[in-house]
């Protein structure tokens, strides 16, 4: 496909695309040759030097995103390299899984598109209108590169609509079962790729997961807050940890349950909202060797990281009187927005306000398979902090 639009940027805005920043805002737009848009744009300094070719999208708070700095043709062959390469990162990792994220969006340099593969069966969000108009390039590319067993489409985040998509759901090759067993370090977990949240299982905290199942001990008291399918749940019930998950989805607890049972562990499912669940004090069912805190991204922009910052404090001063004395507290943030510094900040606040004191024991990120370029911040999205009642 040929660029059928040039996208001039305003001067001094050529750097950060040279420096592999993939994303450019609309006050950099300096002019728009060739139409209105949407479609491939060839972009350019202000002085008309070659920068990149990209999508274009007038709509878009990123209404330009790279899809590459090279001069080289956007076709078949242009997705099914960079779906090679991705793929080659994924299969030097040893995950010890059969589930793993291929594609990361701009992290993988395919901009708005996230493959997720749960035991050969691709989940795809589309997010951006770029990546939805070069389907007919994409899909063919993936079905031979990645020759999945089958591909559902869960393209229905909220961020389509400010692109001026609708939402588009459901099969795109093949057929995807309800239930997908995704299978980590011999843990058999279910995985939701039709009716569950996302891509149906939450792949990326997998490092965190295993992490845990290393250091919870037999007869550790657990409480896994905002569990979803149980991630850090069986990982400790594995370990001989009693543990007990809430969610405020009571069809992921059951798909928990489901890998409990047919494993052989009991877990104590809670169908509540976690804030008011510890506010309340658990039901009196602590104190707690291990409390895990994983709440979904309330902040995504930055005019919502007060409100993030502000839930992080509420869920550590409710945890912090279930917390036995020397218990530990995992509380994690999955919004680009908080960082380890704000995490960290919250948290002490909210246990000094109990009159109790935090330990940093270490941070866990995202894992391997969703890479963190440095050039793009916003890849590095969920981080983990450990920390010890002191
Ligand atoms: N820890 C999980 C992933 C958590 S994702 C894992 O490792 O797999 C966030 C979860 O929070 C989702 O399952 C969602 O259903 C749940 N959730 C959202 N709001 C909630 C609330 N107020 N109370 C409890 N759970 C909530």
């Amino acid at each position: 496909m040929e660029p059928s639009l040039i996208v001039r940027l305003v001067p001094g805005r050529e750097k950060k695309i040279r420096s592999r920043y993939p994303w450019v805002q609309r006050g950099e737009v300096r002019e728009v040759e060739g139409g209105e848009g949407p479609g491939l744009c060839l972009l350019q300094s202000h002085d008309s030097a070659f920068l990149g070719i990209g999508t274009y999208n007038p709509e878009s708070r990123f209404p330009v995103r790279v899809l590459t700095t090279e001069k080289e043709a956007i076709d078949e062959g242009f997705f099914a390299r960079k779906f090679q390469q991705a793929l080659a990162l994924r299969e030097g990792l040893r995950l010890d899984s059969n589930s793993r994220r291929l594609v990361y969006s701009e992290a993988d340099e395919v901009p708005g598109l996230i493959l997720d593969d749960l035991d050969g069966h691709l989940v795809a969000q589309v997010r951006s209108r770029g990546m939805e108009d070069l389907r007919e390039l994409w899909l063919p590319a993936l079905d031979d590169v990645f020759r999945p067993k089958s591909l559902y489409e869960k393209s229905d985040m909220a961020g389509r609509k400010e692109e001026g998509l609708e939402s588009v759901v459901g099969q795109a090759l093949g057929e995807t079962p309800d239930e997908v067993e995704v299978v980590e370090q011999g843990i058999r977990y279910v995985g939701l790729p039709k009716s569950g949240l996302k891509t149906g299982f939450y792949l990326d905290q997998r490092a965190a997961r295993i992490r845990l199942g290393q250091r919870v001990r037999p007869g550790d008291k657990v409480l896994d807050c905002f569990c979803s399918t149980g991630g850090f749940s069986l990982a400790a019930a594995r370990s001989g940890g009693s543990v007990m998950g809430v969610d405020i989805l009571g069809s992921a607890l059951e798909a928990g349950e489901k890998a409990a049972v047919s494993q052989g562990w009991s877990v104590d499912w809670v169908e509540a909202n976690a804030f008011d669940y510890l506010e309340d004090g658990a039901e009196g069912l602590g104190p707690f060797d291990w409390i895990i805190l994983d709440p979904p991204a309330i902040a995504k922009t930055s005019e919502k990281r007060d409100s993030l910052k502000w839930a992080v404090w509420k869920l550590v001063y409710h945890a912090m009187p279930l917390l036995k004395p020397g218990g530990r507290l995992i509380v994690c943030s999955c919004s680009y927005q908080i960082g380890v510094r704000e995490l960290l900040e919250a948290s002490r606040l909210a246990a000094n306000d109990q009159g109790r004191g935090l330990a940093l024991e270490e941070v866990t990120y995202q894992d391997l398979d969703h890479p963190a370029p440095l050039h793009f911040p916003e890849a590095l999205y969920l981080k983990c902090a450990w920390l010890r009642s002191v």
